[in-house]
């Protein structure tokens, strides 16, 4: 495939936003409705041509830039350090995005820009391809590459002790976990069933999961999953979400 062919600009991009109710209704309202049939005929077109199609384009290179949901991420190797790498979607148009390089364009199809991403800086490996879990302390943020708690860590928890162990739902995931134990008089009661239930509703409000273990000097090894937002305001509404549910 040649990338350099698959790879478009913001102009030609626009044709697919075009057809997005959600692009459609974002540029009418920015120009206002007397520019608006002019603007969809720009970006139908292709063409961002102009003073109208330059706010066209500025809109939607800023709405693309902060409103975009990852659909594929991995980790660029490098000797010494893992870079994160992502490939973006919003309404149909995708563009890849690696820790410390700037986005080439844009892309209309997805495996496009996957094999874009795993071929264009380096050494990458998928998340989901990645056979050696991480250590916990060696276990990096997907969002800020940190390996400390930041605002991105929605929650993690111990699943082979069932507990909370750090993130902003630790306080309210260890209460709803202990009221479902303590609800429960059945001494055959099964926990792992209850347990995998609540760890559903958390991934349903998390952007990413990680999977992680640690051993101890004595032997005794516990798994982990960390969960992701990738935005402090998503953190704080999962969180918000989570325990008004
Ligand atoms: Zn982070």
């Amino acid at each position: 495939m040649d990338q350099q062919l698959s790879c478009v600009d913001l102009a030609a991009a626009s044709k697919v936003l075009a057809a997005s109710p959600r692009v459609q209704a974002l540029v009418k309202h920015t120009v206002g409705a007397d520019h608006f049939p002019e603007a969809l005929t720009l970006m139908t077109s292709g063409r961002l041509d102009g003073d109208l199609g330059g706010a066209v384009h500025d809109l939607l290179v800023d709405e693309i830039g902060n409103h975009s949901d990852i659909t594929w991420s991995g980790v660029i190797r490098t000797p010494h350090d893992d870079f994160p790498v992502h490939v973006n979607v919003y309404e149909g148009v995708y563009w890849a995005w690696g820790m410390e390089y700037d986005p080439i364009g844009y892309f209309l199809s997805r495996d496009d820009a996957i094999d874009y991403a795993r071929s264009a800086w380096g050494e990458v490996i998928p998340d989901d391809e990645e056979d050696d879990e991480k250590e916990i302390g060696d276990l990096r943020c997907p969002y800020c590459d940190t390996t400390d708690h930041c605002d991105h860590l929605l929650l993690m928890v111990d699943t082979t002790f069932r507990q909370a162990e750090g993130g902003l739902l630790y306080d309210a995931f260890n209460a709803r976990w202990a009221a479902t134990v303590g609800d429960a008089d059945d001494p055959d009661f099964d926990e792992r069933e209850p347990f995998d239930k609540l760890l559903d509703e958390v991934s349903a409000l998390a952007d990413h999961e990680s999977r992680s273990f640690s051993d101890s000097a004595l032997g005794m090894s516990a798994n982990y999953i960390l969960f992701y937002c990738r935005s402090k305001p998503r953190t704080a509404a999962a969180a918000k979400a989570f325990s008004d549910g």
